[in-house]
């Protein structure tokens, strides 16, 4: 009988496949103790071993910037800097020379060590840095004790696998070849985990947060990947593969009829534009994005830059990522999101004692506030960007109009500074806000008067509404964006915005769910922003519809009183117009 287990999905897209559990195991590490004449030679092997492993992976960074991009490279940055880092190799090197332990054995210790340290405590950035060191842990053992290079696969055959582990590694992803690994399935990790990032650059469906996953399967098994839903079938029944051959073949005609669609603009049947926009995670993405049909970005979100670095982004390398993503959409808005750190997302450089409930925590624009050595040389940046294009600047979270004042306070000095300097920039940027919280939305009016736009991030406003975790998969069901406490937010900011004269944009996933634009639209929202991969698909579902029949199914849906009814007034409202099966939305629609 087949097994479904829901997880949350990580990067798009599809796939059937044998299962291939991942063997990535730290080795026995045998106990032993060392004559005295040979621990300096011991030291030495550790030292020699530890450079033999540094090289490789430096090798495995330089395939990936040829294949992926520079910045995706960076990724393996701090797994480097950790084979040079002092708590990693003097410790090691203190237990082989007072203990007398051979390198491997003193070398797990000291990692066991360094885990237990950081395993106190529950942030995702530290838990992603836990597992680049059992990556380098796995490697650097493997060679102390001499054992053959661990296999992550077989590579004779070329039938289709779909890896099934307790987590990934950069470095195993890095080498995954897409024609081969067709699949991922993982119990840990989140979408912004190193490897999930590299998944979605190499175009290989992955679903993450399965917990249990790696105990449920067996080497061999059949299984469906279904990176849109975040789902994996194990050994699927005939009636599931129908299913799944069927959505593959919808999904790939889609693709077919999705690349001409690109090309046509965003109307509606009945001629009302709708400005469609991209979400980015990394500045490689746009040019992706533009061939996709982006008009613009209407989110470039810019913790690439911290996540997993251990020292500051600097100004410079900031300004041509800016920069590139600016050129690359000529006289079109680019929307640039002040860091977003803290919730899931924590660089090592900040230092940050765990926190009770980082979701309600230092996050965003509080971070960037207390933290004016991060915060002004990424407006420095933006600044300099605006030289290049019709930059805005978007910040994150926000709750109260002084943190917009402090803002533009900031700006106002680093718009001196660059002047002094003699560095150009141009002053007719925009500075608008991120509606996330109930709080934003209540008081938009009152916001409104110091922005010149509004987007609204639904993602977290969901969350903060109904007071359900974003990531947490087992609540997936409470998650829902048409809770009609969401909707007559929507149409509050909205309202407002339209009242103040704002532009109004939702860059939340809910734009990208067909019940969700049809929504949106229907409340006169003028601009979407949706993944760039959704592009295509999002542009399919504006030209399907009336404006008239989204503004009415709108109404209808403010007066229902459950989900349940403001789902069934938008799917009736869009009629046959959309085959709703074929989208990734879980949103109470029924999904084979
Ligand atoms: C949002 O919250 O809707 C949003 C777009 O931002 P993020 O998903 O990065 O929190
Ligand atoms: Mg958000």
């Amino acid at each position: 009988m087949s097994v479904t287990l829901d997880g949350l999905p990580a990067s798009e897209g599809i796939a059937f496949g044998k299962v291939h559990l991942l063997n990535w195991a730290i080795p026995d590490v045998p106990h032993r103790t060392l004559p005295l004449d040979e621990v300096e030679a011991e030291v030495e092997r550790f030292h020699r071993t530890r450079a033999e492993v540094k090289a490789h992976l430096e090798r495995i960074q330089s395939e990936a910037a040829d294949r992926l991009g520079d910045m995706e490279a960076r990724i393996f940055d701090p797994q480097i800097l950790m084979l040079d880092d002092a708590e990693v190799v003097d410790g090691t090197v203190q237990y082989i020379a007072e203990n007398r332990l051979p390198a491997s054995r003193a070398f797990h210790w000291r990692m066991l060590e360094l885990q237990h340290l950081w395993r106190r405590t529950s942030n995702p950035m530290v838990l992603d840095r836990l597992n680049d060191l059992e990556d380098l842990q796995v490697r650097l053992l493997h060679r102390l004790l001499e054992l053959p290079d661990p296999q992550a696969w077989e590579d004779e055959s070329t039938e289709p696998i779909i890896i099934v582990g307790r987590n990934l590694t950069p470095s195993l992803t890095v080498q995954m070849d897409p024609a081969r690994v067709v699949g991922i399935a993982t119990d840990q990790g989140t979408r912004t985990s190193h490897w999930a990032i590299l998944a979605r650059s190499l175009g290989i469906p992955a679903v993450v947060g399965l917990v249990h996953a790696s105990r449920s399967v067996e080497e061999g098994q059949d299984a469906i990947v279904d990176g849109r839903v975040g789902r994996l079938i194990i050994d699927p029944e005939a009636r599931d593969r129908d299913v799944f051959e069927d959505r593959r073949v919808r999904i790939q005609g889609w693709e077919e009829e999705l690349a001409q669609i690109a090309r046509l603009d965003p109307i509606t049947l009945d001629g009302h534009p709708v400005a469609l926009r991209a979400n980015l995670d990394l500045p490689g993405e746009s040019v992706r994005a533009r061939e996709h049909g982006a008009e613009g970005v209407g989110l470039f979100r810019t913790e690439f830059l911290v996540v997993g670095r251990s020292s500051m982004p600097q100004e410079e390398e900031q300004y041509e990522a800016y920069r590139h993503v600016a050129e690359t959409f000529p006289n079109r808005a680019v929307f640039i999101r002040t860091f977003d750190l803290g919730g899931d997302k924590f660089p090592m450089f900040l230092n940050m004692p765990a926190e009770e409930n980082p979701f309600l925590g230092w996050r965003a624009i509080r971070v960037c506030l207390d933290r004016l050595e991060l915060f002004r040389p990424q407006l420095r940046a933006i600044l300099r960007a605006t030289a290049h294009g019709d930059i805005r600047i978007l910040l994150p979270l926000v709750n109260d109009v002084e943190e917009i004042l402090r803002v533009r306070e900031l700006l106002g000095e680093e718009e001196a500074r660059l002047k002094d300097e003699g560095i150009p920039f141009a002053s007719s940027y925009k500075l608008g806000i991120l509606v996330e919280t109930p709080a934003a939305a209540l008081d938009a009016a009152e916001l409104a008067r110091h922005c010149d736009f509004f987007s609204i991030g639904t993602n977290d406003l969901v969350q903060y509404t109904l007071a359900v975790d974003r990531t947490n998969s087992r609540l997936a069901e409470l998650y829902n964006p048409f809770h009609p406490a969401v909707v007559r937010q929507l149409h509050q900011v909205a309202r407002v915005s339209h009242a103040a004269g704002i532009e109004v944009s939702v860059c939340g996933e809910m734009a990208a769910n067909p019940l969700g634009t049809f929504l949106l639209v229907g409340l006169d929202i003028g601009a979407l922003s949706v993944a760039w991969p959704a592009l295509p698909e999002v542009k399919k579902v504006i030209r399907s519809f009336r404006v008239e029949d989204a503004r009415a199914a709108a109404r209808r849906a403010l007066a229902a009183s459950t989900s349940a009814d403001v789902t069934r007034c938008l799917a009736e409202g869009l009629g046959n117009a959309v085959d709703l099966s074929a989208f990734s939305g879980r949103w109470s629609l029924s999904l084979p």
